[in-house]
């Protein structure tokens, strides 16, 4: 029979490690587990300034959420790498089954977060890898000295535009609008910043090259016009980095809870219709997708099972 915890949480981001943090401090036997490195998301990120209290010259998701890491382990909390393939939700003892087996808790807390939506261009599998990106922190290095381009125009994709100015020698951000949504600040850093141009109007459509990315197709939404973008002979590839949004990490979930749009439904103390099943950070409905709101959620989780667990 596999141990039985008190708490069991499904992601090790910004949401899961708070939650961990919360729940390792009320001395609860917490269970975390995570498919890959902790920090989520916020590990893809190569500048983090709108975290509370985050002042370090330099930080970067890696950084921040290797704290909250360290933090959530000096409470005791447990962690496994696994990625879990099935949840049986309903009941007094909640499992999750991954690869290396299958957990126990009595209640648990889904933070599951989110996965980088794909841009949306034919080839774009194919390229993944081989020119196309969703990582400016990861991949960013590759593209020095070349030409590099970005899809979006929210705050992640012009704060990465910005980073990748350090490898690329242009960054041209393709936007479907005629202005960013990012926040002023941001787009003020960008268009002061001489080595970024802009792509108004316009979407990805097509992928090309041979063995790595060389040609962008790109459409003018407005006008239909198609317009080809091919890397110079001398560099002989370029980049295309995604940054349009986001999927929520809610396929396991799909028969057992309340979705919209794919996104967790819960109420305000982070309860979702299951007794006992808590979700928190991106994965759930919500309208502000960011560190802070997923730390936030990941406490109020930790605290509502605690709560849940007294009253049994
Ligand atoms: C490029 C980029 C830049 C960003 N910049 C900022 C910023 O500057 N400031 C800011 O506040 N926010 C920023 N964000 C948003 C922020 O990263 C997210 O809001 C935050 O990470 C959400 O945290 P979370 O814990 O809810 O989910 P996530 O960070 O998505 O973490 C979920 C975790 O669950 C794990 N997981 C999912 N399914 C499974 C499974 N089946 N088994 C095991 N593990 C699983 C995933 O591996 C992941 O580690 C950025 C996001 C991106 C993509």
């Amino acid at each position: 029979m596999s141990e039985l915890y008190d708490v069991m949480i499904l992601g090790g981001g910004p949401a899961g490690l708070t939650a961990g943090l919360y729940a390792g401090r009320s001395r609860l036997k917490t269970l975390l587990i995570e498919k890959g490195a902790p920090g989520g998301q916020i590990a893809l990120s190569a500048d983090v300034e709108n975290y509370p209290g985050q002042l370090l010259e330099g930080e970067t998701g890696v950084s921040l959420a290797g704290r909250m890491a360290e933090q959530c382990a000096r409470f005791g909390v447990e962690r496994r790498t696994d990625e879990i393939r099935q949840a049986e939700l309903k009941g007094g003892v909640k499992r999750l089954v991954g690869g290396g087996g299958e957990y126990l808790a009595r209640t648990i807390i889904i933070a599951s977060g989110a996965s980088p939506r794909p841009i949306g261009c034919e080839n774009e599998k194919e390229f993944t890898g081989r020119g196309i990106s969703y990582c400016a922190t990861c991949d960013g290095a590759f593209f020095r000295g070349l030409e590099v381009y970005v899809a979006g125009g929210g705050d992640s994709a012009v704060e990465e535009a910005l980073f990748l100015t350090r490898f690329a020698r242009k960054v041209t951000i393709i936007h479907r609008r005629d202005a960013l949504r990012a926040a002023k600040s941001i787009q003020e850093r960008a268009f002061a910043n001489p080595k970024i141009a802009f792509l108004w109007d316009s979407v990805v459509v097509r992928a090309d090259g041979d063995d790595v990315l060389s040609a962008l197709t790109v459409k003018n939404v407005k006008t239909g016009a198609l317009t080809e973008i091919r890397a110079s002979r001398e560099d002989g590839m370029l980049g295309l980095f995604g940054f349009v949004g986001h999927l929520p990490s809610t396929e396991l979930f799909r028969e057992q809870l309340p979705l919209e749009n794919g996104y967790i439904l819960t109420d305000e103390d982070m309860r979702t219709a299951i007794p006992g099943v808590f979700a928190a950070g991106d994965v759930r409905v919500k309208s502000l997708r960011q560190v802070v709101t997923a730390a936030a959620d990941g406490a109020i989780a930790a605290v509502q099972a605690e709560r849940y667990l007294a009253e049994q």
